[in-house]
């Protein structure tokens, strides 16, 4: 057995489902499981530094064996052994470390290193995150624009000019199926920065104003790419999108739709509730499956 020592190849930025991929290692899982390495594969794993999208699922198919694809993780070795999850003892990108994607299957699945398989992604769970995850990174952008008055003093901006709520604020994102769910904290670092939370009283008149922009927004049809360094697990990537007031650029891991003619209409619902110290604000970000082609 050979560790890899170098990033697996990943092909999912660019909206890949399925590869032939060549499998460079094959391991027990301290679950059990079997952990499959592929030189390069359109999965996408989860990031346990920013879990927001989940694992994809689907099937690594040899021939005519056909293993599922249970989870999708990272794994790391310095050449020494394999680590994978939670378990990782550096952060992904770590110099001297490898970081590959590890796809668990089941515990009596056989498959030799050196062999080539069909990694192929399940694609109507693909398409509702890259829905979900590009209607998220939407959503965010447009609450920022719809608080923009809510600010007394000068705060960093996003890439359309708006304060930066959103990035100054945000606590934790989660991508789920044609949709998001933001949780905001808004405490008194915040109101330090000159951010009023009386701007959210009226969370309806709030959705209004956000489901409005993304109106405009989505009308427009605008491609959406990931930028990337180089192709490996860990290089960096950032989502672009050109909106009519700039073009938006944030770092992200994800998977997205190619454009913004791919969303159905959004629609956003805030809930409040008082958190030590200040406000959690939830922002709910649903979209209507329904492709205009
Ligand atoms: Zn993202």
């Amino acid at each position: 057995m050979t560790l890899p020592h170098s990033d697996t190849t990943v092909l999912f930025p660019d909206g890949t489902v399925s590869a032939d991929a060549v499998v460079l290692l094959v391991q027990p899982l301290p679950d059990g499981r079997v952990g499959v390495v592929l030189d390069r594969t359109p999965f996408h794993p989860i990031d346990l530094a920013w879990p927001d999208q989940g694992p994809d699922r689907g099937v690594l198919v040899a021939g005519d064996d056909e293993w599922p694809v249970l989870d999708v993780l990272i794994g790391a070795t310095d050449g020494q052994d394999l680590t994978v999850g939670d378990g990782m003892p550096v952060r992904p990108g770590t110099e001297g470390w490898t970081f590959v994607v590890v796809h668990v299957t089941p515990s009596d699945t056989e498959l030799a290193e050196g062999r080539t398989v069909r990694a192929a992604v399940d694609t109507d769970l693909r398409t509702a995150l890259s829905v979900g995850h590009t209607a998220c990174h939407l959503a965010s952008l447009a609450l920022d624009h719809a608080l923009a008055g809510a600010w007394s003093k000068p705060v960093p901006t996003d890439d359309l000019g708006a304060p930066a709520f959103d990035r100054l604020a945000v606590d934790r994102s989660v991508i789920r199926r044609y949709g998001s769910e933001d949780t905001y904290r808004v405490g008194k670092s915040l109101r330090k920065q000159g951010f009023d939370p009386s701007s959210l009283d009226d969370t309806e008149v709030l959705a209004a104003r956000v489901e409005a922009t993304l109106r405009d927004w989505i009308a427009t049809g605008a491609p959406v790419r990931i930028e990337r360094e180089d192709q490996g697990l860990t290089g960096r990537r950032t989502w672009v999108c050109a909106l009519p007031d700039g073009e938006a650029r944030i770092p992200c891991g994800g998977t997205h739709v190619a454009s913004l003619a791919e969303l159905g209409p959004i629609a956003v619902r805030f809930a409040t509730e008082p958190q030590k110290g200040g406000l959690g604000l939830t922002m709910t970000t649903r979209v209507t499956p329904e492709p205009s082609n």
